[in-house]
Order: structure tokens, then sequence, then C-alpha cells
């Protein structure tokens, strides 16, 4: 589990390939600047990490392009010590590049071997959620809400109603909708009863699944 110059350098290029396709938060290119992308994929794709691709990473799942990554994280508008709510643990990777945010997170995961694995793995790079939780993300995690962002990080065919409810006033939820591609959706709460969208054009997911397996 290394980091070498060599990695740092592939990293760096990555981030000025994102800010060329138009991510304009530093913060958000500094925590991803951070976040050693090839320790999360299997060995035999480590030589591609830095390529703004999607790779397996196991159970018919994948982790999300980086520019993808980029611009939800962009939208969530994040500041210091806000509470984040993710949906699609995945491998983690979205996760570290939220907790470089410094911000508190919550992740829910709907399948159980990449749970397990990611549980472990996170801890060993020195990331640590609030909680990680097994579970399905269409109900939200209404334990800990209200929220001021909430992500999801795989398709869904509509806005689930929890994940609205269990954001703040103010607060920001973003999720891509449709079926492949999907529009990428922005809502804010702006009152107890209203919301304002916005969407930001077509990017590929995974499908948000109902229930565990
Ligand atoms: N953020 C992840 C992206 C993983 S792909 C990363 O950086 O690796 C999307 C993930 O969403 C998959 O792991 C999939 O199992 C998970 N998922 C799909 N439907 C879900 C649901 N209803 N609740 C929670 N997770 C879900």
């Amino acid at each position: 589990m290394k980091d070498t110059f060599k990695h740092q350098g592939l990293r760096k290029q990555l981030i000025s390939l994102l800010k060329d396709k138009g991510i304009l938060d530093f913060k958000v290119l500094e925590a991803m600047n951070r976040v050693p992308r090839h320790l999360f994929l299997d060995s035999s794709f480590e030589a591609h990490s830095y390529q703004n691709k999607a790779f397996p990473i196991g159970a018919d799942q994948t982790i999300s392009h980086p520019f993808t990554v980029a611009f939800q994280t962009e939208l969530l508008r994040l500041k210091e010590n806000h509470v984040v709510l993710e949906i699609g643990t995945g491998c983690g990777y979205q996760t570290a590049v939220l907790l470089e945010m410094r911000v508190k997170v919550y992740s829910i995961e709907r399948q159980q071997e990449l749970f397990k694995k990611t549980k472990l793995f996170l801890p060993k790079l020195g990331y640590r959620a609030k909680q990680l939780i097994f579970g399905d993300g269409y109900k939200g995690l209404p334990e800990y809400a209200p929220y001021d962002s909430i992500v999801v990080t795989a398709g869904a065919p509509y806005v689930p109603k929890p994940l609205l409810a269990q954001l703040k006033i103010g607060g920001r939820l973003v999720i891509p909708i449709g079926n492949d591609p999907q529009i990428m959706h922005l809502y804010v709460r702006t009152s107890a009863t209203e919301f304002k969208k916005e969407t930001f054009g077509e990017f590929r997911f995974v499908p948000m699944l109902e229930d565990k397996n």
C-alpha cells in the first residue's frame, strides 16, 4: 500500500485534467489530490487508476469516474464539519474525498461483500467515517438526520422522498436520475415544504437497487 512519487505525479496530472474539464473549486481539487485512488482499485488496474475512467470494484459495481466524483462533490458546496450522507459507499473512494473535505460522513451500501471490504479498508488508510452502514439507501438514515448534504452515487429511477425529508433547510441533495444515461439533479431545500431543482447534464452510473443483498 504505497503512494510513490510516480503515483503523486499521475494524480497531479489527473487534477489538471479535472480543472480543464471545468472543476473550479480548489478545495475539491486539493481533496482529490490527497486521495491515493490507485489503492482503491484491484492491483491489475493500478497503472490506469489516474485516468478519467470507471473500473470494476467487485460485485458487478464500478468506482465512479474521477470527473463524476469531482462534479458531485463540487455541487454539494461543502463546509468544514458539515454532516453528509452518502448513498453507495462502493469501494469508499468518494467517501475518502468527502473526508478530505473535513466533513462528517455517514455512508450506506446495500451490497454486503463491498460493505465488509470497504469497512475494513478505509481505516487502514486513516479514513474514519462517522458510520458505514449496511442498508438500503432508498430509506436514507433518519437516525442521524438532518443532513447538510446527501450524495447518491448510483443511478436512481426517481428521487426517494426520505432523502428529501432528511435534508436541513438550505441542504443539498445531489442525485443522478434516469435510466442510462442519468441526468444529474440538484435539489436544494428552501423551506420545510419547498425544494428548488436544477439539472446538470448526462452521467452514467450503476443502478440504485432496492433492498440489501
Ligand atoms: N461511491 C462509490 C461508487 C460505487 S458505485 C465509489 O466511489 O466507489 C454505486 C454503489 O451504490 C454500488 O456499490 C452499489 O452497490 C451501491 N448501491 C446501489 N443501490 C444502493 C442502495 N439502494 N443503497 C445503498 N447503496 C446502493
